[in-house]
C-alpha cells in the first residue's frame, strides 16, 4: 500500500499552505489504504522549538488528522536518524558520487570572478580531498538531463549542466536538508512525496540523490502555491497564515478544511463537501496548476455557511469556549438562533450578546448621542415604554406594539426601532431586537429604557 508523509519542520505556527499538503497527503493515504506519515524535521536546532511540534500535533488533529487513525504513523523526528543520514553521505563518497571541498564561501566567489562565472564550478572535484574540519561534502552532479514525473505538472525536464555541485554534508559535518530528507524518506519506505511547490527546485537534486544510493525514487507532485490578493506567495510578515490563528478566532474545523481543500482543486459543483466524500474523490491529476488565491471573504463565507448549518445545540456547544464562564448558557441558548445567520465565526458571538449579560449596556456615545438627539426619539421611547407595560412580552407582540406607537410620529420601522435598540443594547447595530428584547424581559428591557430617557 502507498505511503505517504508530511514532513514540516517545528520552527514556527503552524502554515495554512502546509495544511492544505496535509489533507492532501491524508486524503491520498487513506482513499488508497494507505498510511500517513507525520516526520518532524526537527535538524534546524538554532530555530526548533518542541512547543511548535506540540503545535504541529495539534493543528492536525484539529483539522481531523488525529495520531490515534489506524492509518496515521508517527509522529517521527528526523533528529533521531542523523547517523543514517551521515551513513548514506559516506555511501556517496565511497561510490564516487560525492566529493570533499574545502573551498570557503570567499574563495567561491573569487574564483567565479575571475572565472566570468557564477556559483560554484566544481573544482575540488578532482583535488581527491578527505573529510576534515570545513571540508563540506558536494555531490557530483552528472552531466545530462533530470527529468522529474510530477503528477501535478507531467515531466519536468532540469538540464543537470545548471543545477552545481551541491552541498551534502556542512563543514560542521551536519547533513543538509536535502540529503537527510531523501534518507528517512528511503528509510521510511515513502512511496509519494506530495509537497508545496517552492520545493521543486530541489527535486531533480534529491532524485539524483535516490539513483546514486540505488533506488527508485518516489512518485513526486508538487502542489502549486498559495497568494494572497496581491498574487503574492503568502507571507507570515504580511498575511494572516498561521492556522492557530483561525482556530483561535473561532473558525470551524469543518469550514476551515473544505476551504483548503477547494484550492487549487474543485470538489465539484457544490463547493461545500464534508471530508468523508472529499476524502474519496481528491486526484492530484486534477490540481490547477496556477497559484491558488487564499481568499479570506471566502473563507469567511464558508465559515458562515458552516455556523448556518448547525443545529442550536452544536452552535451553543460550539461558541462556548468564547463565552466569559460567568454567563448563563440558557440566555445564550435563547438568543442563539436569532444571531446565527450572520455570525462570521464563532469568537464574535459574545460581542453580539454582551447587553443581555451586563447590569447597564456599554453605550457608544456617538450612536446614543445621534440616535436620542433626533425630535421624536425621547417621545417615542415614552409612548414605547408604556404601550410594552400592557403588552404580551414575546417577540411579534413586541414588533406590533412598536408598529402601532410609530404611526403617530409617521416612521418606518428602522428608524422607529433605533432608540429602543439604543436604550436596550448601547448600540445601533446588533441582533433582532425584538427577540433580544424577548430575551432580555419586561422588567429589564424597561428598566433601560426608562432609564434612557432620564
Ligand atoms: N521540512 C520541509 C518543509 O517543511 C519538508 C519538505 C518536504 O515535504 O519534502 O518545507
Amino acid at each position: 500500500a502507498p505511503r505517504y508523509r508530511f514532513a514540516p519542520s517545528p520552527t514556527g505556527m503552524f502554515h495554512v499552505g502546509g495544511a492544505r499538503t496535509a489533507l492532501h497527503n491524508w486524503a491520498l493515504a487513506r482513499q488508497s489504504g494507505g498510511t500517513f506519515v507525520l516526520r518532524i524535521e526537527d535538524t534546524d536546532e538554532a530555530r526548533n522549538r518542541p512547543e511548535w511540534t506540540q503545535g504541529i500535533i495539534d493543528a492536525l488533529e484539529w483539522i481531523g488528522i488525529a495520531a490515534d487513525d489506524p492509518h496515521f504513523e508517527g509522529p517521527l523526528f528526523q533528529s533521531e536518524y542523523a547517523d543514517a543520514h551521515l551513513e548514506a553521505a559516506q555511501q556517496l563518497f565511497e561510490g564516487g558520487h560525492a566529493y570533499y571541498c574545502d573551498m570557503t564561501s570567499e574563495q567561491i566567489q573569487e574564483r567565479a570572478k575571475a572565472e566570468g562565472t557564477t556559483g560554484y564550478g566544481g573544482w575540488s572535484r578532482d583535488r581527491g580531498l578527505g573529510p576534515g574540519p570545513g571540508h563540506v561534502l558536494r555531490f557530483r552532479v552528472p552531466e545530462g538531463t533530470t527529468v522529474v514525473r510530477d503528477q501535478v505538472r507531467g515531466d519536468v525536464e532540469f538540464d543537470n549542466g545548471v543545477i552545481e555541485d551541491f552541498v551534502l554534508v556542512r563543514g560542521n559535518g551536519t547533513p543538509v536538508f536535502i540529503l537527510a530528507n531523501v534518507v528517512d524518506d528511503r528509510s521510511m519506505g515513502i512511496t509519494n512525496v506530495v509537497r508545496a511547490e517552492e520545493h521543486l527546485p530541489n527535486t531533480p537534486k534529491q532524485q539524483m540523490i535516490w539513483q546514486a544510493l540505488g533506488h527508485e525514487p518516489p512518485v513526486w507532485a508538487h502542489v502549486p502555491v498559495l497568494v494572497n490578493d496581491q498574487r503574492k506567495k503568502l507571507s507570515k510578515r504580511r498575511d494572516k497564515v498561521a492556522l492557530e490563528q483561525y482556530r483561535d478566532e473561532g473558525y470551524l474545523p469543518a469550514a476551515m478544511i473544505n476551504y483548503l481543500m477547494t484550492l487549487g482543486w474543485s470538489p465539484g459543483e457544490e463547493e461545500i463537501q464534508p471530508w468523508s466524500v472529499m476524502e474519496q474523490s481528491f486526484r492530484l491529476d486534477d490540481v490547477n496548476l496556477s497559484p491558488a488565491f487564499f481568499d479570506l471573504k471566502k473563507l469567511a463565507a464558508f465559515n458562515g455557511e458552516y455556523i448556518r448549518r448547525l443545529s442550536v445545540d452544536e452552535l451553543v456547544e460550539a461558541c462556548d469556549p468564547w463565552l466569559p464562564a460567568e454567563w448563563d448558557r440558557s440566555v445564550f441558548r435563547e438568543m442563539a438562533p436569532h444571531i446565527q445567520p450572520r455570525l462570521v465565526t464563532l469568537g464574535d458571538a459574545p460581542g453580539v450578546v454582551d447587553f443581555l449579560f451586563a447590569d447597564d449596556p456599554e453605550v457608544d456615545e456617538a450612536s446614543w448621542d445621534k440616535t436620542m438627539s433626533t425630535e421624536y426619539a425621547g417621545p417615542l421611547l415614552a409612548d414605547a415604554i408604556a404601550a410594552y407595560e400592557g403588552s404580551d412580552w414575546t417577540a411579534d407582540a413586541l414588533k406590533t406594539t412598536l408598529e402601532d406607537v410609530m404611526t403617530r410620529y409617521e416612521l418606518k420601522l428602522g428608524k422607529a426601532q433605533a432608540p429602543v435598540r439604543v436604550a436596550v443594547t448601547g448600540r445601533t447595530v446588533g441582533p433582532p431586537l425584538f427577540e433580544a428584547l424577548e430575551v432580555m424581559g419586561r422588567d429589564e428591557s424597561l428598566r433601560r429604557m426608562r432609564n434612557a430617557l432620564e
